[in-house]
């Protein structure tokens, strides 16, 4: 093949070159809007957006209590931070005046699901009840409806996936796990979350009452960031950053293994 190529006039030669250039054009171009058209990289949950901008989304998972969330929207204020909170239904509806509280600070809302349980095990029909019972508790507590939504214990597949986005919504994990859920003490989630941010980078809070060091690592992990040259952005904000459209593999965090925030009844 090469003898071959080398064996034509060099004029024959650069024409050659242009048409493998512009059929690889064509290609990219050709599979740009097929992805595009049929939505092939939206089908999964988002972990990161790539991006060389130094700027991160942090996140907090709610579903239990009324003393942890006060004292995290306090630190959040004080740095002048908009994030991204995923409020599960049951928790919007017996703490409203905490819920409203996060939308009227300004931070964006998603969804934490319903029940506090792992929707992969669940019928398409099933998810949907339980994506669609969170989603008028936060519409009507909040009066947002939310188009983010971080499944319960971070479990989802391929069916979970395609019926929250039939729904409206997209999937969103994270890069980064604060462990804060672990309750390490602030240190070590600290030390954790700045060694492990990346550009685009979703870092993953609770602000549940289960979780006892929140508050106090916040501060120091927003500094720790903004002196890392970080800006700290909503989700939302941070998907409009996405450079280019980039398919990445399904995957399950092994660390959520076995994690519960205490389940609230089915109301
Ligand atoms: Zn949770």
């Amino acid at each position: 093949m090469k003898i071959l190529f080398f064996s034509f006039p060099p004029g024959l030669r650069r024409a050659a070159a242009g048409i493998l250039l512009l059929a690889a054009l064509v290609a990219g171009g050709g599979w740009l809007w097929y992805a595009h058209r049929f939505a092939v990289w939206r089908a999964m949950a988002i972990y990161s957006v790539p991006t060389r901008e130094r700027v991160v989304a942090l996140t907090f998972d709610l579903s239990w209590g009324h003393n942890t969330p006060g004292p995290v929207l306090e630190v959040l204020k004080d740095y002048g931070l908009r994030v991204t909170f995923f409020l599960s239904g049951p928790w919007v509806k017996i703490h409203p005046e905490i819920a409203r509280r996060i939308a009227a600070d300004g931070h964006e809302i998603g969804s934490h699901g319903y029940r506090h349980v792992n929707l992969s095990r669940l019928s398409p029909e099933a998810i949907r009840l339980e994506i669609m019972k969170a989603h008028r508790n936060i519409l009507e507590v909040t009066g947002r409806a939310p188009r983010l939504l971080r499944t319960p214990n971070g479990d989802y597949d391929q069916k979970v996936v395609r019926v929250a986005e039939e729904l409206g919504y997209r999937v969103i994990m994270w890069d980064t796990d604060s462990l804060d859920w672990k309750n390490p003490g602030v240190e070590r989630i600290v030390s954790r979350v700045l060694k492990k941010a990346h550009p685009g980078d979703i870092i993953l809070m609770h602000a549940s009452d289960t979780c006892k060091q929140t508050a106090q690592a916040l501060p120091l992990v927003i500094e720790g960031l903004q002196r890392q040259g970080y800006r700290i952005v909503t989700v939302s904000e941070l998907l409009a950053l996405q450079e280019a459209p980039r398919p990445a593999p399904l995957r399950r965090d092994q660390e959520q293994k076995g994690w519960r925030e205490r389940p609230l009844p089915d109301a």
